[in-house]
């Protein structure tokens, strides 16, 4: 494979966390290493796989209802309606989206995130997280940084190590956004279930994808400087605004939203 290749080839020798998080929801864009490894997680996952998108549903449709216009998802997996666009174009017809991803079968589905309502926009580039400067410069094509931007790092984090700094390249992307913008996060933890830590971050490291799970303390950092809105850092199943949280307890994500003040 050439480095030209490198964008576009799908390596199925090995198993990849968009394809993974696609099997453990239950989708078809997936080969057998990603289900043969999905299928080594704790049986929680597949559940977890879904509060987590829940969160995003939840959270995005907050989001719009707050006014927000546009929004900029990196890391955005395999299609799965309802995606992003999809709960937000709903409220507000009018909204642009960009979504990144570094994966090429993201890009190969990609047409499904591109349907967007005539009055907005929805754009997909392929790009990686690690090269924030990249994603912004062309995201700004789209998007207007003047005006408030809702950014998604959703499910994405736990993919970046410590020593690619993952809190730098948050803060990268948010001190590009205007005030009254928003972050939008969840980020794995086995905080609930300290006895599966290293069983989880084993099944990854066997496919050779590093997972940094991390503390609850870890995460709260990534909200460093922002203000979190209400209900505040919680797991996914307790991120909710007008209805009480069900009482479902575990999730295996913190989340939060906070606002660029
Ligand atoms: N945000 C979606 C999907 C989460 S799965 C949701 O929560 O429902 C994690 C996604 O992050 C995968 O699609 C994976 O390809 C992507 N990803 C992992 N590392 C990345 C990186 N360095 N840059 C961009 N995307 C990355």
């Amino acid at each position: 494979m050439t480095s030209e290749h490198a964008d576009t080839f799908i390596d199925t020798s090995k198993p990849h966390p968009a394809r993974v998080y696609d099997w453990l929801l239950g989708g078809k864009d997936n080969y057998l290493v990603d289900q043969e490894m999905a299928e080594k997680l704790p049986p929680e996952a597949r559940a977890n796989a879904q509060r987590n998108r829940a969160f995003m549903r939840r959270a995005a449709a907050w989001l719009a209802h707050s006014g927000i216009r546009q929004f900029l998802d990196i890391g955005t997996g395999i299609p799965t309606a309802p995606n992003l666009h999809q709960i937000v174009q709903e409220i507000a017809p009018e909204a642009r989206i960009v979504y990144a991803d570094n994966d090429p079968i993201v890009l190969r589905h990609a047409e499904a995130l591109l349907v967007s309502s005539p009055e907005g926009a929805t754009r997909y580039i392929q790009a990686d997280v690690r090269r924030p400067e990249d994603i912004l410069e062309r995201a700004r094509a789209f998007l207007d940084f003047t005006s408030p931007v809702a950014l998604s790092l959703i499910a994405l984090m736990h993919f970046i190590t410590d020593d690619e700094d993952p809190y730098a390249l948050t803060r990268t992307l948010v001190e590009a956004l205007p005030s009254g913008s928003y972050l939008v996060l969840s980020h794995g933890t086995t905080d609930e279930h300290p006895e599966l830590a290293e069983s989880v971050t084993d099944t990854y490291k066997a496919g050779r994808v590093p997972l940094r799970m991390r503390r609850r303390a870890e995460v709260e950092r990534f909200f460093d400087g922002l203000e979190l809105v209400d209900p505040g850092l919680v797991t996914a199943t307790h991120w909710y605004k007008d209805s009480p949280a069900p009482k479902e307890e575990l999730s295996g994500f913190y989340v939060g939203v906070a606002r660029v003040p």
